[in-house]
């Protein structure tokens, strides 16, 4: 079999992969050595995308209400309903919210659909909620939304800045990049985040700054770099526009200890070669542009930018945010870079041969749902994403999809939370099947290929946009026959941006034949330093931007704690793909509240039990976990985990809908909140072969070899039956401690089932009784004891789940000598395949020899 070359669908990074199909949806897959962006790496979630490809909860057929429709019919009523409603109420009353999951093909078809065919700027993006911040931050320094740096700065920095980034769960194949470097030149690295994360564990200087307190933090840094002389003045004079009162204004007050800020700017003087990544910890917040330009007035004030090893260095979150970027899947951006001057519209609109151009931005995403709500927009096509879980203040998001009145939803999965407000339902394909470019952080265009057929009568993102265009009247316009023939039109367009002094220039591809488009090797636009012969502003000059901290808040006594959201290390944004995946499960299966034990103390929680978080905009149980990682009066949760995957953990009806002035990015790293336990009367788990989703109080399931696995929590009486499966069943209980325990298994003794329930005692270890579930002969009495009659040694929590080797294990291998990473990987396999859990194996040798050091002294 052949290797088809395509790209990850996850993170920004945008790795290569080799997938070689090997059955009808089966594939093998392996790191492509030859993409420039991993060199054939992979962290777990792309080791594991050949779990996530079946056809299991797919949406594979229109869907008007609940009744399967056919194409024409769901088509011609999604066009109906768009025309009526512009005929109506106008071009605004009609919004797109799309995706950086979407190709550059899909975004440019839908951009073009609705700034220049329906007439309204409403198309925003996903992206909103992940870079929006550093997209306006680009702009406001640079011109344009341009990226300086590529992955080949890392290689050559001697110091590495990372800011609100956990590098190693987030983009971990830039993190291994980043140890490479560590590992070959001894780049220090500095790691700024308010949480103590395996990615700040790694670093040479973590600085717990407190949230929001990065403007301050480059504010004073930047004033130190001035007092040294280390300001490069004649790349100020020649290559920088600094406002008046700039360094006079700029505030001293850096807000961590002394000590440390004189580490950090020893560290920073010491070392030219300085790259500067920051992601969503900066972005997600009141002041995320103003952070993003602090960081650049860093770096153009000292000279270090377009050149090897230097430079501001903006992280994406999603695979393709960076594509929906350039062709203007923003609110706030036309296309191809251009914004709204009335020349900029006119060439727009003269190149689409518009016959309805939008005269301005639309709204951004959190302004689009207030506008659903208030009924303003009364059309909303949500392609590729999740809002009703993924927003903010998700349950306004909630209302407004439920009051809109017509609700359509392209996606891949049948069941999402936003799903289930749709009116229509259109199946578009998944990764596997569809056939386009995407983007990366470093302005990399790499093709992502089809490796499958086309399930069921799903179709790609752009052919249903052309699809409801031509129901508009606007066929002519939405010809297009294959991908290759949007990419050439999009590339063509950017002729306005080149012709504006802009660095997005895909001129050349823009008269590609199929075969160029088919043979496209990964690239990068603007090459590897855009901005090295001059910014693209009107002088040719870059502008340093006076930023200021955030005002403090004043605190509600009530919600005393700072709430922060983000990402774990296997899992991918609403669980629609990874939580397929039973290896990546195993990292973690509940979502998790992590807390200072001070906190935790004061506030009754204990570890393991459960606890509700309470903010002014609503709440979620999570299970607690105890951590000194957090800094007291800072909780953190993820944001994976929706209705689909569970009753109360839903981390998007917490947060708040402030945004960032400028870039309309929500904040979502610092909401006020309370915590308080949560004591049901019983917890229980399950083990089903289908998805569960009882009717009880909390529930969090998680995929397992086999079935699923479902944590539950409740109150009162439970129905066991409605629980457990048919089967042969065996059972015990204690009374006296209210235990229960079921055991379903087949005619031939495979187990088909299984629920484990406690009133007042502990509940079995679950991996050994999981692992029941893959065996064809399970042993229901030992089931029923909840492990096997000959003990086994306890692995623990699962560490490398490449290679399934437990923390007990690693920790054994530490005992009998081995002292490096590379050494428990050749004593247990761990890390030695993805190397996602490298850091982690890394903490528990570091623990385990200063324990045993500390005992000999
Ligand atoms: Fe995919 Fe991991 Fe690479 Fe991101 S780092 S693109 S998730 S393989």
């Amino acid at each position: 079999m052949q290797a088809v070359r395509t790209t990850c669908p996850y993170c920004g990074v945008g790795c290569g992969v080799n997938a070689t199909v090997t059955g009808a949806r089966s594939v093998k897959i392996a790191g492509d050595r030859d993409h420039p962006a991993n060199e054939g790496r992979l962290c777990s979630k792309g080791t594991h995308l050949g779990q996530t490809v079946s056809l299991e909860g797919r949406l594979l057929h229109p869907m008007i209400g609940s009744e399967q429709a056919d194409w024409d019919d769901a088509l011609d009523l999604v066009a109906g309903r768009m025309r009526a409603c512009i005929a109506e109420h106008g071009p605004d009353s009609v919004a797109f919210y799309v995706s950086g999951q979407l190709l550059t093909e899909d975004y440019y078809a839908a951009n073009k659909l609705m700034k220049g065919y329906i007439g309204s700027g409403n198309i925003d993006t996903n992206s909103r909620l992940c870079m929006a911040s550093a997209v306006a931050a680009h702009i406001r320094a640079f011109g344009e939304d341009v990226v300086p740096c590529s992955y080949e700065d890392i290689d050559t920095a001697d110091l590495i800045v990372l800011v609100g980034s956990n590098t190693a769960w987030c983009h971990p194949v830039t993190w291994q990049r980043i140890e490479q470097a560590r590992k070959r030149r001894g780049t220090k690295l500095v790691v700024i985040d308010p949480r103590r994360t395996e990615t700040a564990e790694r670093a040479d200087l973590h600085i717990a700054v407190a949230p929001d307190g990065d403007v301050a933090l480059f504010n004073a840094l930047l004033a130190e770099m001035l007092r040294r002389g280390l300001v490069d003045e004649g790349f100020l004079a020649e290559r920088c526009l600094v406002p008046d009162g700039f360094w006079a204004d700029l505030p001293d007050e850096s807000g961590i200890p002394e000590d440390q800020f004189a580490a950090f700017a020893d560290l920073v003087a010491a070392h030219p070669h300085t790259v500067t990544l920051f992601s969503q910890g900066a972005n997600q917040s009141i002041g995320g542009t103003d952070k993003g330009n602090a960081i650049i007035n860093l770096h153009l004030a000292m000279g270090r930018i377009n050149r090897p090893g230097a430079g501001p260095f903006s992280m994406t979150g999603q695979p393709n945010a960076m594509g929906g970027r350039e062709v203007g899947g923003l609110a706030s951006m036309l296309a191809c870079h251009l914004g709204f001057e009335p020349d900029e519209l006119a060439d727009a609109e003269a190149f689409w041969n518009a016959p309805n151009m939008c005269q301005g931005p639309g709204l951004k995403a959190v302004d689009m749902f207030r506008a659903v709500h208030d009924g303003r927009i009364r059309f909303l096509w949500i392609m590729a994403t999740n809002p009703a879980a993924s927003m903010p203040d998700a349950g306004i998001v909630r209302e407004a999809l439920a009051r809109c009145p017509t609700v359509v939803v392209s996606d891949v999965a049948a069941d999402t939370d936003t799903a289930r407000f749709a009116h229509v339902r259109l199946p578009a394909l998944a990764w596997g099947e569809k056939d386009g470019t995407v983007t990366n952080s470093e302005r990399r265009i790499s093709r992502q290929r089809p490796l499958f057929a086309e399930p069921g009568q799903a179709r790609a993102d752009w052919e249903i946009v052309c699809d409801v265009a031509g129901r508009m009247g606007w066929g002519e316009a939405f010809g297009w026959r294959t991908p290759a023939d949007v990419f050439r039109e999009y590339a063509a367009m950017t002729q306005l941006a080149a012709d504006r002094g802009k660095m997005l220039d895909l001129t050349s591809w823009g008269a590609c034949t199929a075969h160029d488009y088919e043979t496209m090797q990964p690239f990068r636009w603007g090459g590897a330093y855009p901005l090295g012969d001059g910014f693209p502003t009107p002088d040719g000059k870059a502008r340093l931007v006076s930023v200021t901290p955030p005002a403090r808040k004043v605190r509600d006594p009530g919600l005393p704690l700072r709430l922060n959201t983000g990402r774990y290390r296997d899992q991918w944004h609403t669980m629609t793909r990874t939580g397929l995946s039973a290896k990546l499960s195993t990292h973690r299966r509940e979502p998790l509240l992590e807390i200072h034990g001070n906190d935790a103390a004061q506030f009754g929680l204990k570890d393991g039990a459960l606890a509700r978080v309470t903010t002014a905009w609503g709440e979620a149980i999570y299970r607690v976990a105890i951590t000194d990682g957090q800094r007291p009066g800072e909780i953190f949760v993820p944001m994976h985990w929706t209705d689909a995957m569970g009753s109360n953990g839903r981390t998007g009806r917490l947060a708040q809908p402030l945004t960032d002035p400028v870039s309309g990015q929500p904040a979502f790293k610092d909401t006020p909140a309370r915590v308080a336990p949560v004591s049901p009367d019983w917890r229980a788990f399950l083990l089903t072969r289908e998805p569960a989703a009882p009717d009880v109080a909390y529930w969090t399931r998680a995929k397992v070899e086999g079935g699923w696995l479902t944590e539950l929590a409740g109150e009162g009486a439970i129905d066991l039956d409605a629980l457990v499966p048919a089967g042969h069943r065996s059972e015990v209980a204690d009374l006296v401690r209210g235990m229960r325990r079921i055991v379903v298994c087949d005619g031939e003794g495979s187990l088909m089932g299984a629920l484990y329930l406690t009133r007042s005692g502990e509940l079995p270890p679950r991996d050994w009784i999981v692992r029941q579930f893959s065996q064809s002969d399970a042993n229901s009495v030992e089931l029923l004891a909840g492990r096997p009659a000959a003990p086994q040694a306890d692995r623990g929590a699962i560490v490398c789940v490449c290679n399934d080797v437990g923390e007990q294990q690693v920790l054994a291998a530490v005992s009998a000598g081995a002292d490096s990473v590379g050494a428990v990987g050749a004593a247990t396999a761990a890390g030695a395949n993805c190397g996602s859990c490298r850091p982690i194996i890394a903490r528990l040798i570091e623990n385990t020899l200063t324990s045993a050091k500390e005992a000999a002294e």
